[in-house]
């Protein structure tokens, strides 16, 4: 009796204070004071959405992303803070609310100087799926550990972006697995029915290319499609917003990054599936609003990192981007350091060889045995940055508490150099795209607008419209989602 009374009690307190906590802080967002806590949250990522989308001039939104852009809380200067602006990166930016410094995914793979490999981001030494590399909790893990009963549950095609939005122990995590041509879950967790369901029902066109003959849905709109089905059934069988615990939910849809690497932002292509992104956000509202029968809840749209046009492209030609092939870029930026160190460090041919240890953009890993301790370290690199900067691709070098440089973009290098990453960072010009010709397409990564700047607006019965024009790090993002659910 005595446990129940204490245990009572404190459930009281603990309501009391969480509300008031919220109720402050979405008197700030929304102006408004009569709101309850939101029993389902929900984290909506299209993966590569520029900020700049919202407003794109091809397209006139119809449905979801209609509704969010006239009904939501757009803050309008939301950019991340860090390089290489990638997936794995970018999602974990979104559910921690730190920079890759402190969450360690400092892109989706990494060199690894000791075993003299890449490692990817969402994979350990044994070769099995999950959070491993992840080394703060996510939002999910700080709403189970103050509401054990709360669930977070994350979805995505694609296995990276679906892990990092879940945290270190999420409820479920679901992505489909390429190779098997199945949704699957983590090895040591069962798959749960509602994603079963789906692994015997994907439909043939599954696997078709891209894009279908004029009016046909092409196999991108599908896979988007039934991974809303597949977040849908989760939110169903799980009765996710149903208690007095609230519940976090995150989809990641993958195909609008498949699309613009291959065809770039503003084609046909693109522009196309982003029609379909509208209709299926639209889909996922209307289904939010009916499950959740006027009960409060908050939709957030955001994305992982934007994109470069193709340099060939028109839009590419008229702002004069640059494609670099990797080879001959790699071998400028290789020959310089090797030329520059050998001078400084009196390299013999056989440590010339092994100077540089990796480069994988925006990283150089340099080997430690010759570049010596810390104190020795700046000198050289101060040395090196001299003669990369003579390279007429590149802008600026970065290292780790570097002394000098304090440009707009050294912070964004600075949050970037966990112990993974390189020695040093290269910027590159503005436009400059380093990508073979035989691949084609383009890419992102980089510290500029066109890859750093994503959407991001909260909807919701409570929200109040409107845009916010304040400076905006992704890494807040996670902080006003933490504050909604009433976390410290
Ligand atoms: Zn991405």
């Amino acid at each position: 009796m005595r446990t129940n009374t204490y245990q009572q009690q404190s459930k009281k307190t603990f309501k009391v204070r969480f509300t008031h906590l919220t109720l402050f802080w979405l008197s700030f967002l929304t102006g408004s004071l009569s709101f309850a806590l939101p029993r389902l949250v929900v984290v909506v990522v299209v993966d590569q959405m520029r900020a700049d989308y919202l407003h794109h001039p091809n397209i006139s939104w119809n449905y979801g992303v209609k509704t969010i852009i006239n009904e939501g809380l757009i803050f309008e200067k939301a950019r991340y803070q860090h390089v290489p602006t990638d997936t794995a990166s970018g999602h974990a930016v979104i559910m921690t609310g730190a920079n890759p410094v402190t969450t360690g995914i400092i892109g989706n793979q990494w060199w690894d100087s000791k075993n003299k490999g890449m490692v990817s981001a969402v994979i350990n030494e044994k070769g099995e799926l999950g959070p491993f590399h992840l080394e703060v909790p996510g939002l999910g893990d700080r709403l189970i550990s103050r509401s054990p009963k709360s669930k977070v549950i994350a979805v995505s095609q694609k296995d990276r972006s679906a892990i990092l939005l879940g945290g270190k122990k999420p409820t479920k995590v679901i992505w489909f697995d390429a190779k098997q041509q199945k949704f699957v879950t983590y090895f040591s967790s069962p798959l749960p029915e509602w994603a079963s369901h789906f692994n015997m029902s994907l439909p043939p066109e599954w696997e078709s290319p891209f894009l279908t003959s004029s009016g046909k849905r092409g196999a991108s709109y599908l896979r988007d499609k039934v991974l809303l089905d597949v977040m849908l059934m989760a939110m169903k069988a799980e009765a996710l917003g149903k208690d007095e615990d609230p519940d976090l939910l995150a989809i990641s849809f993958s195909e609008t990054d498949a699309i613009g690497h291959r065809y770039g932002p503003f084609s046909l292509e693109s522009d196309k599936h982003l029609r379909e992104i509208d209709e299926i956000l639209g889909q996922l509202l209307k289904e939010i609003n009916s499950w959740m029968k006027g009960g409060e809840f908050v939709v957030i749209l955001t994305s992982d990192h934007g994109v470069l046009p193709l340099p060939e492209s028109p839009l590419g030609k008229q702002l004069g981007l640059r494609r670099i092939e990797p080879k001959e870029f790699h071998s400028q930026v290789e020959t310089t350091l090797i030329e520059s160190a050998t001078d400084e460090l009196k390299l013999n041919k056989a440590q010339q060889n092994i100077f540089v240890e990796k480069i994988s953009l925006p990283y150089v890993y340099l080997n430690h045995v010759l570049i010596g301790d810390d104190s020795e370290r700046h000198a050289l690199f101060e040395k090196l940055r001299k003669q990369l900067k003579m390279l007429e691709f590149i802008s600026e070098i970065y290292w780790r508490d570097q002394q000098g440089v304090t440009d707009v973009f050294s912070d964004m290098a600075q949050a970037s150099f966990h112990k993974r990453s390189g020695d040093l960072i290269l910027r590159l010009k503005e436009g400059v795209l380093v990508q073979s010709r035989e691949l084609g397409g383009t890419n992102h990564g980089s510290f500029y607008f066109y890859d750093s700047k994503v959407p991001v607006i909260f909807y919701g019965p409570s929200i109040k419209k409107g845009i916010n024009r304040d400076p905006f790090f992704m890494t807040d993002l996670a902080r006003h989602m933490a504050r909604l659910l009433g976390l410290p």
